[in-house]
């Protein structure tokens, strides 16, 4: 089973105004089969540890380390993060203009397998896989990104996840800007790919709304770049109940 550990990670952001440091020692410990869910208000540096652990060039790892089975995760290139087996949806967020949705796959799953998919299987599984996610099948010829709508990106995320067999996924804001429907044909991809249990989801999410259709394991409230408060599903539901706020405010 892998693990990926997160150790006291500092990173900074390169701004206009010089560097602005966003994480100030963030601890966690993702499994193999598990599902946590880091929820937070907005600007608390969620997606500066999506794209921290993702090593987009922008973020500045200033202390800490992140490791995938004792491996230097920071160490790796792009690519070596995805062939290790981590998933990393923002990875890819550009349109990559003349390459169709179906190409990408199959190089994608190449690159990572270190082989090309058996060709009958891989046609099958593709074609599963959108028809799950009520995908039209002309949306494989579409180029990768290119004027997909909100919901059209996050199905395509969540059909990469499920082709791709991921060790550990991390899935920032995939809840946003999804009506009620797409967010359930959406949850049912992200709970397929967690039956297998073979993957340790990290759902990134400032809404509770997602938690009803994917439960959670653990859930690590972020405030102000580092984890405040971890409990189980029941803190999901209490932060449902009563916002932030507490959080956010002084006490009394
Ligand atoms: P969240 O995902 O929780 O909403 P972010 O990680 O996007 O939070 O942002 C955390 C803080 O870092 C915010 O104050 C944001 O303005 C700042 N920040 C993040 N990325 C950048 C960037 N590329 N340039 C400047 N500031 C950034
Ligand atoms: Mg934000
Ligand atoms: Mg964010």
């Amino acid at each position: 089973m892998s693990t990926l550990e997160i150790r006291d990670l500092h990173v900074s952001v390169e701004t206009k105004e010089g560097p602005k440091q966003i994480l100030r020692g963030v601890d966690l410990t993702i499994r193999q089969g598990e599902t946590h869910a880091i929820m937070g208000p907005n600007g608390s540096g969620k997606s500066t540890l999506a794209y921290s652990i993702a090593g987009h060039p922008k973020y500045t790892i200033t202390s800490g380390t992140v490791t995938l089975d004792g491996e230097d995760v920071l160490a790796m290139s792009v690519d070596e993060r995805a062939r290790a087996g981590m998933f990393l949806a923002m990875q890819y967020p550009v349109e990559v203009p003349g390459v169709s949705v179906a190409n990408f796959l199959r190089t994608a799953k190449t690159a990572i397998d270190g082989k090309a998919p058996a060709l009958r299987t891989w046609v099958k599984d593709v074609k599963v896989a959108m028809e799950q996610l009520r995908m039209d099948s002309a949306f494989a010829e579409r180029s990768v990104n290119e004027g997909f709508s909100g919901g059209e990106k996050k199905r395509h995320e969540i059909l990469q996840m499920e082709l791709l067999n991921p060790k550990i996924a991390i899935l920032d804001e995939t809840d946003s800007g999804l009506d009620v429907d797409a967010l359930r044909i959406v949850s049912e991809g992200v709970n397929r790919v967690k039956s297998t249990g073979e993957v340790g989801v990290l759902l990134i999410t400032h809404y509770t709304r997602i938690l009803r259709y994917i439960k959670p394991d653990f859930v690590h409230v972020f405030v102000d770049g580092r984890i405040a408060e971890e409990g189980g599903p029941e803190l999901a539901e209490r932060l449902e109940a009563e916002g932030y706020d507490r959080f956010l405010a002084p006490q009394a």
